[in-house]
């Protein structure tokens, strides 16, 4: 058989293209499994493993990390009063005012619908309660302007916060931090609560 140069340098070239595009493709879908669409955050399952991460990394260093769970308040009636695309835009904007308030180190996750999952490590009961009172004041006093629409907006959280123990999964602080989110929500909303336990920690 007989192929030119030319030919074969063709052949090369197609190749690589077919290989470089498969690779991009993959690394797309790599990034979907990981990324959450709408809010271009880390999703339940990314965060879930940030955390698991973080956690081991505060138990070899024995230091302090905070969890909260960062729920928006009556989102239903936002979504009810302005409707579902005015609904996602709030949780952009949620996302882009606790990211440009955060540290690098922080991490933030979308846990579900209007719930976001925040790592802070290296952070004490102290300095977490400020951050995170700090995100809920700054988002209650910025009403949102979309559509021409003022929407305020307010959060509740709940934090489990402390050096964790060998027994300390991430699964068992989720909870904690859940528990401390539903505390807030029942004593009233626009606020922060802290998982029992934590507050001498
Ligand atoms: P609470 O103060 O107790 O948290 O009340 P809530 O209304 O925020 O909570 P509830 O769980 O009753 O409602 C959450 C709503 O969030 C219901 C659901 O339709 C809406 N939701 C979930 N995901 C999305 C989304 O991606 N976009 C929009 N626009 N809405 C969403
Ligand atoms: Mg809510
Ligand atoms: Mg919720």
């Amino acid at each position: 058989i007989s192929i030119s140069i030319g030919t074969l340098t063709v052949m090369m070239f197609s190749l690589g293209l077919v290989l470089l595009s498969k690779e991009r493709s993959e690394s797309a879908l790599q990034e979907a499994a990981l990324k959450d669409a709408l809010t271009g955050l880390a999703n339940r399952r990314a965060i879930f493993e940030l955390l698991e991460q973080a956690l081991s990394q505060a138990r070899r260093s024995a230091t302090p990390l905070a969890i909260a769970m960062v729920d928006v308040d009556h989102f239903k009636s936002i979504n009810d009063r302005y409707g579902h695309l005015v609904g996602d835009e709030v949780l952009r904007r949620c996302t882009q005012h606790m990211q440009q308030r955060l540290r690098r180190s922080d991490s933030v996750g979308r846990y579900g619908g209007e719930e976001f999952l925040l790592i802070l490590p290296g952070t004490e009961v102290a300095g977490a309660v400020a951050v995170l009172n700090m995100l809920r004041e700054s988002v209650a006093h910025a009403p949102m302007h979309i559509d021409h629409q003022e929407i305020r907006v307010h959060f509740s959280t709940g934090v489990w916060c402390g050096v964790p123990g060998p027994g300390d999964t991430a699964d068992q602080l989720i909870q904690q931090a859940d528990a401390a989110l539903y505390a807030a929500k029942t004593s009233g909303r626009n606020t922060v609560c802290l998982a029992p336990g934590c507050a001498t920690a």
